[in-house]
């Protein structure tokens, strides 16, 4: 009897024990992408069409596989903290951004702008399709929609440790003169861990960085 149990009590702990432990991802890759990640693509300079980018698949997001194992190992630091880092949007084609550009254009026209006025709005809110960051596979918007604590938490991890797996706030508070995108607490852009470390230290953009 006091062997029966025992056995339950155990087979109890062992079902408890595989559901408490955390969705850690131990997965890696070894990467043949030819994108240089310091590529600085912004709305002066467009994404070139001819580089041999190696997409792979990160909690169902497409992302250049040169992120890879720095994003794995972020992404386990953050659920050490107790922080499930959700991904909203990564790798875009350049025919997805076309999409989203043409959506948005079509919204403020059917809300009564006309096409100009329509065009002018939206360069404001969504990059020219070619120029958008996301076309890298370098980028990664974190967010999961409608849950405002949650979504703090993470960009609060994010801001104090991204820098580490060498990811870089790339919009940050304050910088739109540089950038010519508003403060974006969610967008995370892959530089490699040297140049995080001094972007970030310095408090500086890539823009600035890349400028000397
Ligand atoms: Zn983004």
């Amino acid at each position: 009897m006091k062997k029966i149990l025992i056995i339950i009590i155990s087979i109890l702990l062992i079902y408890l024990v595989y559901y408490l432990q955390k969705p850690y991802v131990y997965s890696s890759v070894n990467p043949i992408s030819e994108i240089d990640p310091l590529i600085l693509v912004n709305s002066e300079n467009a994404f070139p069409d001819n580089i041999n980018l190696n997409l792979v698949t990160f909690q169902n997001n497409k992302v250049a596989d040169t992120i890879y194992n720095d994003l794995k190992d972020m992404y386990n630091a953050a659920l050490n903290s107790n922080i499930t880092l959700k991904i909203n949007n990564a790798y875009r084609s350049k025919e997805k951004q076309t999409e989203i550009f043409n959506e948005q254009v079509n919204q403020y026209i059917n809300e009564g702008y006309n096409k100009e006025k329509a065009y002018k709005m939206t360069y404001l809110t969504v990059q020219i399709p070619g120029y958008s960051e996301h076309e890298t596979g370098l980028a990664i918007d974190f967010s999961n929609q409608g849950h405002y604590d949650e979504n703090e938490k993470m960009w609060n991890w994010l801001k104090n440790n991204a820098y580490k797996y060498g990811f870089i706030l790339r919009y940050p508070k304050d910088k739109y003169e540089i950038t010519k995108i508003n403060y974006e607490p969610w967008h995370y852009r892959y530089v490699g861990k040297k140049a995080a470390k001094e972007i970030t230290n310095q408090n500086i953009t890539l823009e600035e960085y890349l400028g000397g």
